[in-house]
């Protein structure tokens, strides 16, 4: 039985996460303690029960302490059984946060698997749709499974209401390559696509505008798109640029409160923090990686200033996998982090 304590490090919902995952690929039982102690409503919330309900399915596990609130939590997988799922978060909470829980187990599994996932798919805190759908699945398909992804509905804070399905092909080895990540490569295109679901188109366009004015994209890298039958009202803006060997994707949400101006101000803020540097891969990305890497038993890449996400991550995936991943920093605030498996 592995024991984590949730309170260390950044103390969020992910070290619970990455506990489910490498829970249910390597067989190994879990208790965790703790749960999200660093956040200010501690314990299992609706989104991380639903982690915690699908990875209870696909493991076939036996569970104590799954209730909201708790934050203790034992989890026992049997088998991993690849086939056709639906996990619905039952409110806004993430349901991007949800497949990455049994994506891995299901990346190494006998068989295919089809999966409908259902709750906010554009959340702040949380890997919007785009980014899981171009940059981060792109890299876990280079390293050999195929995963396609396809939003039927975007889903915002707080009616929730999106969906997505997911198709995960393992390969035959039922193995991931390493992947090597040093580069970006030439720019090869760019975009920046204002969501508005039940709130004027206006709102999308004037985020656009001030994309058009601070980065003088033209016109035909913008568009705004009206989410079709919403459930409630919601606003993200979404601007990609494709490099030949990563796609970077930077998010801003609209909130009550905050103008369209500004939201598109953070997230060129972000865009332009990313550009200033030449590393590949951007922070949120770099945490959400390891995990493919370090099932790869190998693998490499260059990154920004590490997040707290990234050393916890670390931390908590050697505790279940035989790896080591070391961090070198230069002074340029260029990182590069590699997976070796001794
Ligand atoms: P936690 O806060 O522990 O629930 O973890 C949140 C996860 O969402 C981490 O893997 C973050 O890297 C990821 N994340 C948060 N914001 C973004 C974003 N804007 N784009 C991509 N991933 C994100």
């Amino acid at each position: 039985m592995i024991k984590i304590d949730g309170s260390m490090g950044e103390g969020g919902g992910q070290i619970l996460r990455t506990s489910l995952a490498l829970s249910l690929v390597t067989g190994e039982p879990v208790r965790l303690s703790g749960i999200r102690a660093g956040r200010r409503k501690p314990g299992l919330r609706l989104q991380h029960l639903t982690c915690v309900q699908a990875a209870t399915e696909i493991g076939d596990a036996s569970v104590q302490g799954d209730t909201l609130g708790s934050q203790e939590l034992t989890f026992r997988p049997r088998r991993v059984s690849p086939g056709s799922y639906t996990f619905a978060v039952g409110s806004a909470g993430s349901a991007t946060l949800v497949f990455q829980t049994v994506l891995p187990a299901l990346l190494l599994a006998e068989e295919p698997s089809r999966l409908v996932l259902k709750g906010g798919t554009h959340n702040p805190m949380a890997p919007p749709y785009d980014f899981l759908e171009a940059s981060f699945l792109p890299l876990v398909s280079r390293m050999g499974p195929r995963v396609e992804v396809e939003l039927t509905r975007p889903g915002f804070y707080p009616a929730g209401g999106g969906r997505f399905e997911a198709h995960v092909k393992p390969t035959a080895s039922r193995t991931l390559e390493p992947l090597e990540l040093f580069d970006r490569g030439p720019l090869v295109a760019r975009s920046a696509r204002a969501l508005v679901s039940r709130l004027p188109s206006s709102i999308g366009q004037r985020e656009l505008d001030r994309v058009a004015d601070r980065l003088d994209w033209s016109t035909e890298e913008l568009s705004v798109e009206m989410t079709p039958k919403p459930r409630g009202p919601g606003n993200a803006l979404i601007c990609t640029l494709e490099f030949e060997q990563v796609t970077a994707v930077f998010s801003g949400f609209g909130e009550r409160g905050v103008s369209a101006e500004k939201v598109a101000d953070g997230t060129i803020a972000r865009l332009q923090r990313y550009l200033a540097l030449s590393a590949p891969v951007c922070r949120h990305l770099a945490d959400q990686l390891l995990i493919p890497l370090a099932l790869a038993g190998g693998g490499v890449f260059r990154t920004q200033a590490l997040s707290r996400h990234t050393t916890t991550n670390i931390e908590v995936i050697k505790r279940f996998l035989d790896v080591e991943i070391t961090v070198q920093e230069s002074e340029t605030d260029d990182v590069e982090v590699r997976v070796t498996a001794p």
